[in-house]
């Protein structure tokens, strides 16, 4: 048995890993485009994307913004949801889902996720509902969709709005729709991180005219179309992208396509690969998951039963040459955020707010599931998911090994202690 290269053994893989942004003369020539044009100002290119991105993820209508969190927030004023109202979000993600309603002035409920899927539990989201509930914030983790149907059955019954936070999906669909044109509305990033990036901003889609209408106004200063200039009807503000923004994400996604079928053929391989290794649990298929984009490829570590950490595990791993994340380290509601500003006192809006009539306690929120999760799971980024195909065996070698020998990465653990 090969020696763990933690303790000085040779390393699974010695190749690189593709980096992040991937970017050529298209991307070059789009940027210089614009510079030239002397057009640099949320035109024709901000048009030309949102339309083709709407149309990629088979949606009517795209909005765009300067981030992922401030389209949910245009997302949420736009669906009228304020002060004292509830929405239902999931405690693993990333803080925007939850931010975004706090900064609407209304109170995020959290629900627990489903082992299945990391995502919303639609099961605990019936249990969340009250008479102030306004919608729910699924997010589509890692690429993997949230159970749509059982949610929409949910928001049916009591008149809830679905926001699909898509801001790990591009490409992945359900029952054949791409997500985020699933729900009343959905959001996505573009990031530096994210599967298509202009280092910031995000979009708005939906299949409602009126929405869409409404959302850019929210925008774009309150101003509304074919108005004057000066005429400002909604409390919006200035969420608008530049050209330049427009012109790279229109060159990325070009290449999102290939990138999407090469992450998902990559991660078929790590599925084979990884499947029947003792310690390890895979996420399973969903039929109805009609296509997966990946932001990353998740997987449980049996940490009881390996007794290691997975902080040790991913150490080990790191050492053969493969890089992995512990990616979300808490619960949401175990921030500061939450924590601390729970607390009854001076805070205000919107924890306190007046028209809600009490101060959640957020130090009593309890997600036995997120809060597992967040213990045992690991994640390669989609980077490593556009290696070639021949890197995914050394994936597998190197996760095989460290788990051939996981007494060593315990000792090694000890040892640093
Ligand atoms: C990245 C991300 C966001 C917010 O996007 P930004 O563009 O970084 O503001 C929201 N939700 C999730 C799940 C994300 O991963």
């Amino acid at each position: 048995m090969a020696q763990l290269a933690l303790q000085g053994g040779p390393k699974t893989w010695t190749g690189t890993w593709p980096t992040w942004p991937v970017w050529d003369d298209l991307e070059r020539r789009a940027l210089s485009d614009v510079l030239e044009s002397g057009q640099w100002w949320y035109g024709e290119r901000v048009r030309a994307f949102e339309a083709a991105f709407a149309t990629f993820q088979d949606a009517q209508h795209g909005i765009t913004a300067t981030s992922g969190t401030t389209a949910l927030e245009a997302a949420l004023l736009t669906l009228g949801i304020g002060a004292g109202d509830e929405v239902i979000v999931p405690p693993y993600t990333f803080l925007a889902t939850a931010s975004a309603v706090l900064r609407v002035n209304a109170i995020p409920v959290f629900a627990d996720i489903e082992p299945r899927t990391l995502c919303i539990d639609p099961d605990d989201v019936a249990r969340r509902i009250t008479p102030r509930t306004r919608a729910i914030i699924p997010v589509h983790l890692g690429g993997y969709v949230a159970d749509m149907d059982r949610l929409h059955a949910l928001a049916h019954t009591h008149a809830l709005a679905i926001l699909e936070d898509a801001c790990h999906s591009w490409g992945s669909a359900w029952s054949g729709k791409g997500t985020g044109a699933l729900g009343t509305c959905g959001v996505f990033s573009f990031q530096a991180s994210k599967n298509i990036s202009s280092a910031e901003g995000g979009i708005v889609l939906t299949d409602d005219a009126g929405f869409a209408e409404r959302c850019r106004s929210f925008t774009n200063c309150g101003r509304i179309k074919d108005k004057p200039w000066y005429e400002h009807h909604l409390l919006g503000s200035n969420l608008r992208m530049t050209e330049f923004q427009a012109a790279l994400l229109s060159a990325q996604l070009t290449r999102l396509p290939a990138q999407t079928a090469r992450r998902a053929c990559n991660a078929a391989l790590l599925d084979a690969g990884l499947r029947d290794l003792p310690g390890i649990t895979i996420m399973q298929p969903e039929p109805r998951m009609t296509r997966r984009g990946y932001h990353f490829y998740p997987f449980r570590l049996d940490c009881a039963g390996l007794r290691v950490s997975k902080e040790q595990f991913i150490s080990a791993l790191r050492a053969e040459g493969v890089p992995s994340s512990i990616g979300y380290d808490r619960p949401l509601y175990r921030n500061p955020l939450f924590t601390e500003r729970a607390q009854p006192g001076p805070a205000g809006c919107p924890l306190a707010c007046p028209y809600y009539g009490g101060v959640p306690d957020y130090t009593a929120v309890h997600c036995p599931v997120c809060e597992a999760v967040v213990r045992d799971t690991v994640w390669l980024f989609h980077t490593l998911l556009l290696a070639d195909e021949s890197a995914m065996p050394a994936i597998v070698a190197a996760i095989r090994k460290v788990i051939d020998n996981i007494a060593a990465v315990r000792e090694s653990a000890a040892n640093h202690a």
